[in-house]
């Protein structure tokens, strides 16, 4: 929750003037040159890095105040992984960097071809709560690596982060070129209507529309970086306790639900169901104990709005009486117990909205090729989960299933695989990053062919004969056989 500091701290009044403002500084320093340099990025990549590394003791007090997250998984998924990002983008950059050489062909003969990553310009980041120095810095890293100045909009629910950020960004980073705009709808909204060159927006469906209509008035490009139902299709041939350690590792044990790739709802057989509940029970038992109320190993609930909508999922009868483990709630501290509910109706508000909290759904199926229908017959997930032994389901659930990422016997891992792209499909979002995707993602591809005064084709000027259409055609297919005839032929 916020603390006194953090209420008493109200950011400048940030209107359309300011926001203007803004831009034509961030303009002018791109204008420069500056922002394009090798040297600049590395620097500023390099400030990052120890922005991070000498205040990893602050970070962990502001995610504790923001969701009470425990300092493991503060850690592990936010400092650690921005870390790892930051050493990789400064280890590959000048590799990024480089022109990527490009093939050419007889048409243009003679000639080379390259593909040159340029910067966009000055691009903005729209941040999201619930891993909030994650989702703030780790697309800054791309942004600055690829080249642009940045300004990152961090997200008000996450108060103390929020302030951290815009304490840390200011005394570590280039502020002529980067920077952080703390605020709510209203600042964002004022940001929203510039010019930028990129928005890379990570949050809810609802905000993704208002943001990329926004964009559409100034043909912007948009990264949307969204959420979904994930769901997890477990067979009965597995390692059953590896499983469901993985399952409730990935569920509560990644802030306590509220995290994009979390489990949203598993779908096993009517037959292999019972196990699978008493192992989840039993592992939530040896990792939170009797009372997970108390345990100090999860996280809160973010906010009383979303507290109130979680257990709003829970308010509908239907719901109440199928719940097989947890239903606990506690107003004062925002604290929900991992709850499961086996078989809630499928038309039910916790089978059709993004859970985002410690609730999971069960629902059972009687053979397990029906899961696969199952999870098509939704809107296409962030991440689809399964766990088998069987080599021919593996490939139909990869072959079948469209989502941003599968993953097969484990649950959320792919995202600290950054040799692979992270983002969504259809309703789960627009675009990727991580890596050097995180790279691509902040820059244009600008096509770049060389040509000198040897080789002129005389076939390509008017006046057109039939001949040089002879000739062009069999240049264009590639006939060698052609391009003699038509040379050598009749003309
Ligand atoms: P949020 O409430 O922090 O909102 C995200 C950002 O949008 C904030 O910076 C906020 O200020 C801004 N915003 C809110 N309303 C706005 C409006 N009307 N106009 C303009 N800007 C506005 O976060 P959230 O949306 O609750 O985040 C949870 C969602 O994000 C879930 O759906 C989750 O799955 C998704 N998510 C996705 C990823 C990913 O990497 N794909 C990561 C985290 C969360």
């Amino acid at each position: 929750m916020a603390t006194e500091e953090q209420v008493k701290h109200s950011p400048a009044v940030f209107d359309t003037e300011a926001a203007e403002g803004l831009l034509k500084e961030l303009r002018a320093t791109v204008n420069t040159g500056k922002t394009k340099s090798y040297e600049w990025r590395q620097s500023q990549l390099k400030n990052l890095l120890k922005m991070i590394e000498s205040s990893e003791k602050q970070i962990c007090e502001a995610l504790f105040s923001d969701l009470s997250k425990p300092e493991l998984e503060s850690f592990v998924h936010e400092i650690a992984m921005i870390k790892t990002s930051c050493k990789l983008a400064l280890k590959k950059l000048k590799d990024w960097m480089k022109p990527e050489k490009a093939s050419t062909n007889l048409g243009t003969f003679p000639s080379s071809a390259e593909i040159v990553s340029e910067p966009l310009g000055v691009v903005l980041v729209i941040s999201a709560w619930n891993y909030p120095i994650l989702l703030s810095v780790d697309p800054v890293i791309g942004a600055i690596a690829a080249g642009n100045a940045v300004v990152l909009k961090p997200s008000e629910i996450s108060p103390a982060t929020s302030l951290l950020l815009a304490k840390l960004f200011g005394e570590f980073m280039d502020n002529s070129a980067i920077k952080v705009v703390e605020g709510a709808v209203r600042e964002t909204t004022v940001l929203l209507e510039q010019k930028w060159d990129k928005i890379f927006y990570t949050g809810n469906g609802r905000v993704a529309r208002v943001v990329m209509a926004a964009a559409a008035k100034h043909l912007t490009p948009v990264s949307l970086e969204l959420g979904g139902k994930s769901p997890v299709l477990v067979d009965s041939d597995i390692d059953l306790t590896v499983t469901a350690r993985r399952i409730v590792s990935g569920k509560w044990g990644c802030n306590n639900g509220q995290a994009c790739v979390s489990p949203d709802y598993i779908i096993t057989t009517k037959d292999y169901a019972p196990a699978l509940i008493d192992s989840l029970k039993d592992q939530l038992f040896k990792f939170y104990g009797e009372d997970p109320l108390k345990s100090k190993d999860i996280s809160r609930v973010v906010s009383s709005n979303h507290f109130a909508r979680l257990t709003k999922l829970l308010d509908d009868d239907r719901v109440s009486e199928k719940i097989i483990l947890g239903g606990l709630t506690d107003k004062s501290s925002l604290k929900i117990a991992p709850t499961i509910v086996l078989d809630p109706p499928e038309d039910s508000l916790i089978m059709n909205e993004e859970i985002f909290g410690p609730l999971l759904p069960i629902v059972t199926i009687e053979k397990i090729e029906d899961g696969i229908e199952f999870i098509n017959s939704k809107a296409k997930p962030l991440a689809a989960y399964l766990f088998t032994n069987k080599k021919q389901l593996k490939e139909k659930f990869v072959s079948n299933i469209s989502a941003g990422a599968v993953v097969i016997n484990d649950v959320t891992l792919h995202l600290m695989v950054n040799t692979l792209p992270f983002g969504g499909v259809g309703e789960s979002g627009i675009g990727a990053y991580h890596g050097k995707f995180s790279f691509d993602a902040f820059s244009h591809k600008k096509a770049v062919l060389y040509r000198g005064f040897f080789g002129d084709a005389p076939a390509r000027y008017p006046p057109y004969t039939p001949g040089k259409l002879r000739l062009l055609k069999a240049l264009l297919d590639g006939s060698i056989l052609g391009i003699f005839r038509a040379i050598f032929g009749r003309s």
